[in-house]
C-alpha cells in the first residue's frame, strides 16, 4: 500500500494494488502540465485506488481528445485522474516498488534534456500503441535571444531572455510533489526579465505555508506549471517544461540529491549537490 498527495495536501489518495510498467514520458503535454523535463507514470488497476480527500479541490483538463488530466486547484500539483489506469508517481509518498522500464515519446524529448540512462527508448509508446500520435504543442518560436513559453491550454504566454544565471535540476521533496515528477528543471533570471504577454489573470500562485520562498505558479485552466516572480529572492523562476523555445542549454547540476525519489537513478555526469550550492 502506498499513499500519495498533492503538495498542499488537499488531494490525497491510497493505492492498494501494485504499480507496474513505470515509464518516463517525454511528450510535450506531460512536460507542460508537470513543468518538468519528463513525467513518470505507472500502470495501476483503478479499482485499487481510493481517493481519501480533495474532491472539491480537483480540477480537470482534457489535454487531447479523450485524455483527461487532473490537478489540485489550490496548489497546481498533477494528481491522478479518477478511474485512470495510469498514475503519476511523483506525488506518491515512500517507495512504490516499481522502477522505470522505458522512456516513451522519446522522439519528443526536450532539446535541453539529455536522456543518459540505458532504459529502452520508444519514439512513441511501444509497438502495441494504436491510433494517432498526439503531441500537441509545437509553438516554435524564432531562434533569437528572447525565449517564448506557454501553458498547455495556451491561455498564458510569456517571454524571457535566454541569459539564465543558473539552471538546476531540483530533487527536493517539495519540487517533486509540486510537479508530480522525478525532478524539476528550473532556470533563474533577474526578476524583471520575466514578462507575461497573455493571460496573466489566469495565473494562480500558491505559497507553501512556513516556507520562505517556495511557491507554485500554475494556469488555473489547465494546471500547467508557470514561471513566477519571486520577490523574496528577487529572481524570476522559469520551469523549463513550459518553454516553447530551445534555451540552448541544459541544467548546470542536480540539487538536493539526498531527497531524490527512491525510483530515480542518476545516469548523467552533471555535478550533484546535497543542497543548493551557494
Ligand atoms: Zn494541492
Ligand atoms: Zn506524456
Ligand atoms: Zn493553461
Amino acid at each position: 500500500m502506498v499513499t500519495g498527495s498533492c503538495l498542499c495536501g488537499a488531494v490525497r489518495w491510497r493505492v492498494d494494488g501494485p504499480l507496474t510498467e513505470m515509464t518516463h514520458c517525454h511528450c510535450s503535454m506531460c512536460r507542460k502540465i508537470h513543468g518538468a523535463p519528463f513525467a513518470t507514470y505507472a500502470a495501476v488497476d483503478p479499482e485499487t485506488v481510493t481517493f481519501l480527500s480533495g474532491k472539491d479541490h480537483t480540477s480537470f483538463f482534457e489535454s487531447s481528445p479523450g485524455a483527461m488530466r487532473a490537478f489540485c486547484s489550490r496548489c497546481g500539483s498533477v494528481v491522478p485522474f479518477p478511474g485512470d489506469s495510469e498514475m503519476p508517481v511523483g506525488g506518491l509518498d515512500g517507495d512504490p516498488g516499481a522502477r522505470p522500464e522505458a522512456h516513451i515519446f522519446a522522439a519528443f524529448q526536450a532539446p535541453w534534456h539529455v536522456i543518459a540512462d540505458d532504459l529502452p527508448r520508444h519514439d512513441i509508446w511501444g509497438e502495441e500503441m494504436e491510433g494517432p500520435v498526439i503531441d500537441m504543442p509545437t509553438r516554435a518560436a524564432p531562434e533569437e535571444d528572447i525565449l517564448h513559453g506557454s501553458c498547455l491550454c495556451n491561455a498564458i504566454a510569456y517571454e524571457v531572455p535566454s541569459r539564465f544565471k543558473r539552471v538546476h535540476n531540483c530533487h527536493c521533496s517539495r519540487c517533486r510533489k509540486a510537479r508530480a515528477a522525478a525532478h524539476t528543471t528550473n532556470g533563474f533570471l533577474d526578476i524583471d526579465d520575466l514578462r507575461f504577454t497573455r493571460g496573466e489573470d489566469h495565473l494562480k500562485l500558491w505559497h507553501l505555508p512556513g516556507a520562505r520562498y517556495f511557491a507554485q505558479s500554475f494556469c488555473s485552466l489547465c494546471g500547467s506549471v508557470m514561471p513566477r516572480h519571486d520577490r523574496g529572492r528577487m529572481v524570476a523562476v522559469i520551469p523549463f517544461g513550459s518553454l516553447d523555445s530551445d534555451p540552448g542549454r541544459s541544467a548546470d547540476d542536480h540539487v538536493f540529491v539526498g531527497s531524490r525519489a527512491p525510483w530515480y537513478d542518476f545516469a548523467d555526469h552533471l555535478p550533484r549537490h546535497d543542497e543548493m550550492p551557494p
